[in-house]
């Protein structure tokens, strides 16, 4: 689905992420790890349009999608997860939903007095599909609580949840497991997993539990001092050589 050929990201003269080469392949759980530092987030953002590459080219499904900005992606079905900005903090759960699609296209709608019925559906129709989404991460009990008011790991399985808004074909997770109780990020992949089979979503995700990544994730991509250093299943990478010392370098 996605093809990343000789991908530079330099800042100055610092190369974050310095001659990467991937493949996420339709359908595939593909995991990113690699030590702090290694450029795994720079890469990501590269990806998803929020960092224009120094070099390289990214297609999608043959396409090249290099440097296209992120809702320009977003309609392509790429997204990746952001956290939930302060400002919606005050909304509930439902509302953060809610807002997702409407945000390109919503603007010249409202501005259409007559549409109000149209306007009136399509707001039902959102409402409904938020029931959905919340029903399916099983967070329903939580569709009126403030978003701000929600714990990490609940944060989290809102933010997944404003992928599941639109047509997702690609979801970019990065740390989604970060400062999460076992027990929300049993959920949280849970979610990841079912969304793989059930409705398609191929994933990239950066995670550093390695058991998490273990379960979900084949490939594992590991990439250290922006380049990418090897790729295999879990076990394999666990016991490749230059992993390994990358790990115990740092
Ligand atoms: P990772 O996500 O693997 O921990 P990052 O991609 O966040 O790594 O960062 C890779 C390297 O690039 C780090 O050394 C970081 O300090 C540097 N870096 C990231 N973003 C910037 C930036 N905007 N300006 C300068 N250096 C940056
Ligand atoms: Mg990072």
């Amino acid at each position: 689905m996605i093809t990343v050929e000789g991908l530079h990201r330099h800042f100055g003269g610092f190369r974050a992420v310095d001659d990467a080469s991937i493949e996420i392949q339709t359908g595939s759980i593909t995991g990113l790890i690699g030590p702090n530092g290694a450029g795994k987030s720079t890469l990501f953002n590269v990806i998803a349009g929020v960092l224009p590459p120094t070099a390289g080219r990214v297609t999608m499904a043959g396409e090249d999608i290099t440097g296209l900005p992120p809702h320009e992606l977003f309609h392509k079905g790429l997204l990746r997860t952001f956290q939930i900005a302060h400002e919606f903090s005050s909304m509930t759960v439902r509302e953060n939903l809610m807002m997702v699609p409407g945000g390109q296209s919503g603007e010249s709608l409202i501005n259409t007095w007559f549409r109000r019925g149209a306007i009136a559906a399509e707001e039902r129709e959102l409402a409904r599909k938020a029931d959905e989404v919340l029903a399916f991460l099983t967070i329903d009990h939580l569709a009126n609580e403030k978003a701000g008011n929600l714990s990490g790991g609940q944060k989290k399985l809102l933010e997944l949840g404003r992928t599941m808004m639109v047509d997702a074909k690609i979801v970019f997770l990065d740390e989604v497991g970060a400062g999460v109780n076992r027990t929300l990020l049993n959920t949280i992949g849970d979610a990841i997993v079912r969304l793989n089979q059930e409705r398609g979503y191929t994933f990239c995700l950066i995670e550093h539990d390695m058991d998490f990544i273990a379960r979900l994730c084949d490939p594992v991509i590991v990439m250290a001092e922006g380049k990418v250093l090897a790729q295999g299943n879990a076990k394999e990478i666990m016991q490749n050589e230059a992993v390994i010392e990358a790990y115990l370098g740092t």
